[in-house]
Formats: structure tokens, C-alpha cells, sequence
């Protein structure tokens, strides 16, 4: 009963790239300040088992993909990724916290790095960066106009465009809280295939980040708005591996959530194997992330919330105090 199929995704990838562009533009419109898309109501739906579930993230590189996207582990539990242009062999690091490990894993597949993408100034983020530009010459490090990026080169703002080599387009998404100047990276083919948003510690698999620098509204503004509104098949990459800890809090809230659940052992057995939980989906985490359903009445009955930025709030509170 697996209806979570390449197709599937392929079609609801076409919400496409250029229309979230534009979308993004129209923040001049004074009706309508902040909401930089439409409001999408998670799916409540509890039919369809995502793919993810049942195999491991390699099935993702099934198809002929133009874009391979490799997870670095680095530090404790972060994770660094490269994206690769596979027509050129051109790459982008995201958060290549440890430089060396971040180009071993580049010259292994033939890939040169030539640029950085940064999600946020934290060190374990940001913190390679000055010796990624030592290490090579001319590369470009992308960072949040509004974030004070270590070894910035070039700064971003929300609806920047960039490119990886001939076949990948990336859009920059403003998504503060967590940091001011925070910034995902929505990545894509140019034929607007195989959408990939890498969330830094904005978002993180059945989780969010910490609000240290803002306020509820504005991460339901990221959260809920921005990365909530892209194609229900984009790949979650995150900053990163807490998954298993964040499930184990999240079943705390809905205990009566099967698919949290089913996630959360399918999540113990790939880290008993030392495997990564990335990627999720943005689909799979409407359904598995409460800090992602917040929009459905029934999430905020259970808080007694009056609003879903109310029930953000109060999540978030009780997760910061949470023991576990
Ligand atoms: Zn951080």
C-alpha cells in the first residue's frame, strides 16, 4: 500500500521553482507583508506510507539524477553535504564545518568544490569557512545578508538565486528564529526536478531549532509558511542527527501518532547500522513534525491554543525543559 512512488514526487515537484520565485517578490504587495506563500493545511491523511520508511536514503539515488547531494558526518553530530552537478562535477558544500573531510569527500567522487552555502553563523556551522577559502583559492562563501557569516564572501537574501554547474539552480529562503539571518537553500534541476531544501537548524527531522534569536512568530512564519509551502516531495536535509531524540519527544505530544512511531523505529534501526535519517521530506514531515502542524485545530486543542503560533510556542517550551 505504498502509494509514495518517484512519480508521485515528480509531480508534486512541479510546483515550480520560478513560481516560489515569484511568490517571493510579491513582498511588496501591501496587503500582504508577510506571507511569502500561501498557508498549505498539513495532511492529515494517514493512508500512505512514505517511501522512507521502508528503505534506506540510497533508494533516492535510484533514478539517473543530474544532482547527487552526500552527507559529510562532522563533529559530534553535524552534518556538512556536498551537491554535486553531475554533468560537470561541480560542487556546493553546505556548513563544511570540517574542510578536510568536507573536500575528501569531493575528490572521492571527482567532484571540486566552488562554493559554500551557509544556513547560519553558529560555529559548528559557519566555522570552516575561513579554511575552506585558504584551502581553495577563489571560492565563493555564501551567507544571510543579515547573519554576520565568518569568512562570508558574497551575502544572500531571501529570493537570492545562485547555481551549481550547468543543471542546479538553488533559491535562498530567509528563515529566522533560530538566527536572525538564517537562510534554506531550495535546490533544484533546471528542469525544476528533484527539489532538495537544506534546513540548517531551522528545521530538523520531527524537530526545530532553538529560538535564540527570534520570536514563535517567526519561526511559524519558516517553519509553517516558507519551508511548509514547498513541494510535498522535497528532501529534507538538515543541520543535524538528532532524529531519534526529537521522535522520542515528539511521541511525548502525540502519542497516538502511527507514524510517528513507525518513523521513530525505522530511525533507531538505521542509527544501529551507523546510518544517516536524512533525508526526510517536507510531506513526511507535516505529518511526523508537530512544530510543523500547528495549522490543524486538533493540535491546538491539545495545547488549549488559541492560535498555531500559540501552540508553536508552547511546544517549543516544553521541549526546552524536556528531560528525556
Ligand atoms: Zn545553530
Amino acid at each position: 500500500s505504498v502509494d509514495f512512488s518517484e512519480e508521485k514526487r515528480e509531480t508534486e515537484g512541479k510546483k515550480t521553482m520560478a513560481g516560489l520565485a515569484h511568490q517571493l517578490t510579491g513582498r511588496e504587495d501591501p496587503g500582504s507583508p508577510k506571507r511569502l506563500f500561501p498557508i498549505l493545511k498539513p495532511s492529515t491523511t494517514l493512508s500512505s506510507l512514505p517511501a522512507c520508511f521502508h528503505s534506506s536514503p540510497s533508494g533516492f539515488r535510484s533514478r539517473n539524477r543530474k544532482m547527487k547531494i552526500i552527507p559529510v558526518a562532522c563533529l559530534e553530530d553535524n552534518y556538512a553535504y556536498l551537491i554535486v552537478d553531475e554533468s560537470t562535477k561541480a560542487a556546493a558544500a553546505v556548513d563544511p564545518v570540517e574542510p578536510e573531510k568536507v573536500l575528501a569527500a569531493a575528490s572521492e567522487v571527482g567532484a571540486y568544490i566552488d562554493c559554500v552555502l551557509t544556513t547560519h553563523h553558529h560555529w559548528d556551522h559557519a566555522g570552516g569557512n575561513e579554511k575552506m577559502r585558504l584551502l581553495v583559492p577563489g571560492i565563493k562563501v555564501y551567507g544571510g545578508s543579515m547573519d554576520n557569516v565568518k569568512g562570508c564572501t558574497d551575502q544572500v537574501e531571501n529570493g537570492t538565486k545562485l547555481s551549481i554547474g550547468k543543471e542546479i539552480d538553488i533559491l535562498c529562503l530567509h528563515t529566522p528564529c533560530h538566527t536572525k539571518g538564517h537562510i534554506s537553500y531550495y535546490v533544484t534541476s533546471k528542469e525544476e526536478e528533484d527539489p532538495a531544501v537544506f534546513t540548517g537548524d531551522t528545521l530538523f527531522i520531527a524537530g526545530c531549532g532553538r529560538f535564540f534569536e527570534g520570536t514563535a512568530e517567526q519561526m511559524y512564519q519558516s517553519l509553517c509558511v516558507t519551508l511548509g509551502s514547498l513541494p510535498k516531495s522535497t528532501r529534507v536535509y538538515c543541520g543535524h542527527e538528532y532524529t531519534v531524540k526529537s521522535l522520542q519527544f515528539m511521541l511525548t505530544v502525540e502519542p497516538e501518532n502511527e507514524k510517528m512511531k513507525q518513523k521513530l523505529e525505522w530511525a533507531q534501526k538505521q542509527r544501529e547500522a551507523n546510518q544517516p535519517t536524512v533525508p526526510s521530506t517536507i510531506g513526511d514531515e507535516l505529518e511526523i513534525n508537530t512544530f510543523m502542524r500547528v495549522d490543524l485545530p486538533e493540535i491546538q486543542a491539545k495545547f488549549g491554543a488559541k492560535s498555531a503560533v500559540e501552540a508553536l510556542r508552547t511546544v517549543r517550551n516544553i521541549k526546552d525543559t524536556w528531560k528525556g
